[in-house]
């Protein structure tokens, strides 16, 4: 087996570790047995010189992320291992489809590895059509970057013509990398994916996250369900996800609103490549607020699915404030009969905190409105059940009186 530094644990502090919680916080730590380099491959040994696990440790309150509770290398064999398991729950979630001979329900847009979720702490992969675009939220998976690309590649074979590494804007800044967005393997200059039959220009080198957000799949095909004949209002709607499946759904008249001017360019794009020349859409930059103070079209079907507004703990309140203003204003003018669906991706905001502020907008707009559906993250986005904090994505579907 490599070598690799210890580190100890203060006597007590492994109970966490014990239940499976991947995460090791620096107060737990009680010395190294050498200097700690950010990314280093580290072994875990608790007070008295038992073996608990091995991980990346980093500086930070989260000290160590743990890749592994047996005592095991971290090398190709290792990540080839866990990168084949989560393709194999991929496959079995029906996720990687041809479709039919005009590839109707096609599929080829996916997350193939959700950090804890897959047992790869602080490693995001998204796989389009051939390409698959892979982050670092951590140091040490930046250090493995190109075993675990090696190691993708081997595990989807011809499948895969190209990994994007983009990690420019999601390492800790601090670490100072210098760290430059660019291929690891192969070249693709294929830039469009296919989500369920429906297709979609991903802009992988500049585009938000990983050039898409993969998490609302199933929660766009739900919308489609409920589009027909309906005006329908897809508020913070980046590449138009739900803008193009309610176009599908026989939407009435779709507007999408963003207030970033690139990614109003991206919804139109994306209406084109689906509906060429399709009246019924139309796409405006502008802010949230003022859009929703100053419209006059009465639209029945509305999705507000805004930026995280806590990024941290510390910033709850407020974004409970933010939650429930964004949607009193769009429950204020939205007719008798209508449907909204409402999200929140802020990991520091919970099911039933986001549910309250939803609760506190209905009595500020004085509507009645009852849940017809509560939305989480899709399959492919796995929480590890020893790590409810992989948990982030929630959503309401309401019926407005
Ligand atoms: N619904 C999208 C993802 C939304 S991401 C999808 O399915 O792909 C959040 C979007 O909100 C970003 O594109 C960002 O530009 C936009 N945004 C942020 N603040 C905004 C504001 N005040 N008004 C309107 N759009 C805003």
């Amino acid at each position: 087996m490599v070598e690799l530094k210890t580190i100890f644990l203060k006597r007590g502090k492994e109970d966490s570790l014990n239940r499976n919680h991947p995460w090791i916080f620096s107060g737990a730590i009680h010395h190294s047995d050498c200097d700690l380099l950010e990314g280093d491959k580290v072994r875990v040994l608790n007070s008295e010189g038992k073996f608990i696990a091995i991980g990346h440790w980093q500086i930070g309150s989260i000290a160590v992320r743990v890749l592994t509770f047996n005592n095991e290398d971290i090398d190709s064999e290792f990540y080839e291992k866990r990168l084949a398991t989560a393709l194999d729950v991929r496959k079995s979630i029906g996720l990687l489809r041809e479709g039919d001979a005009c590839g109707i329900n096609k599929n080829s847009t996916y997350r193939l590895v959700h950090g804890e979720g897959d047992y790869l702490p602080g490693l995001v992969i998204d796989v389009y059509e051939d390409t698959a675009v892979m982050q670092a939220h951590s140091v040490g998976m930046h250090v493995d970057r190109i075993l675990i690309a090696q190691s993708l590649k081997k595990v989807m074979g011809d499948n895969l013509k190209a990994i994007y590494y983009k990690s420019e804007t999601t390492l800790p800044f601090k670490a100072d990398l210098n760290q430059e967005n660019g291929f690891l393997v192969g070249h693709s200059h294929n830039d469009i994916a296919i989500e369920n039959g429906l297709k979609f220009h991903i802009d992988w080198l500049k585009g938000q996250k990983t050039g898409f957000f993969v998490d609302q799949r199933d929660n766009r095909s739900l919308l489609e369900q409920y589009s027909k004949g309906r005006n329908v209002l897809n508020m913070f709607c980046y590449t138009g996800g739900f803008s193009v499946y309610s176009m599908r759904g026989g939407a009435n008249l779709v507007h999408s609103v963003d207030s970033s001017a690139k990614a109003v360019e991206l919804v139109n794009k994306n209406i084109e490549l689906n509906f060429p020349g399709d009246k019924r859409h139309q796409a405006f930059a502008a802010d949230a607020f003022k859009f929703l103070d100053e419209m006059t079209t009465k639209y029945d079907l509305v999705v507000l699915d805004p930026p995280a507004f806590a990024k941290h703990r510390d910033a709850l309140k407020q974004a409970l404030r933010g939650y429930t203003k964004l949607n009193a204003k769009a429950m204020e003018k939205m007719p008798s009969g209508s449907i909204l669906f409402t999200f929140s991706c802020s990991q520091a905001v919970n099911k039933d905190q986001f549910r309250t502020a939803i609760f506190s907008a209905a009595m500020q707009a004085g509507r009645n409105i009852r849940i017809l559906h509560q939305l989480h993250q899709p399959a492919d986005h796995p929480i590890n059940i020893y790590h409810p904090e992989g948990e982030y994505l929630k959503g309401l579907v309401v019926y407005v009186e």
